[in-house]
């Protein structure tokens, strides 16, 4: 069996900044077969459920930063709603996750991310968005 095409979208500064674009792109993906893999840093909250239905995001898993170095003993600490947690663990999250699910194409606007995926076969789509709004946690 063909292993199905399989993508990575992150939420913030992607998906809601052009939920429209991301919206067609995911349907056509999943229609085809594809896996569509949130990535994220947020957990899967009422919120964000929000934001993906009223996107129209058609995804088959959803991943959170936040909700994995919870599940491995990892201390977040909660400040103005934003969670702080140790920085490597936190910045290798995504590319680890890429690397264990066999993720063909990440798409995400963070310089950070980006430089954790040179040794593994997921290939980085970084997207480029002025307006983006970086969140220093940590
Ligand atoms: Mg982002």
């Amino acid at each position: 069996m063909n292993m199905p095409f399989k993508i990575g979208i992150d939420i913030h500064g992607v998906i809601d900044t052009f939920p429209e674009k991301f919206s067609r792109l995911a349907s056509a993906l999943y229609k085809d077969g594809a896996e569509v893999h949130i990535i994220t840093g947020s957990k899967r909250c009422p919120d964000v459920e929000a934001l993906l239905e009223k996107a129209n995001i058609r995804f088959t898993h959803y991943f959170s930063i936040v909700e994995h170095l919870e599940s491995i003993g990892e201390t977040i600490e909660w400040r103005d709603e934003l969670p702080y947690a140790d920085e490597h663990q936190w910045n290798i999250a995504k590319r680890d996750y890429c690397k264990k699910h066999e993720i063909d194409f990440m798409i995400d606007d963070s310089p950070i991310y980006r430089e954790t995926f040179h040794d593994i076969d997921s290939t980085y789509l970084h997207l480029i968005n002025r307006e983006r709004i970086v969140y220093s946690t940590r």
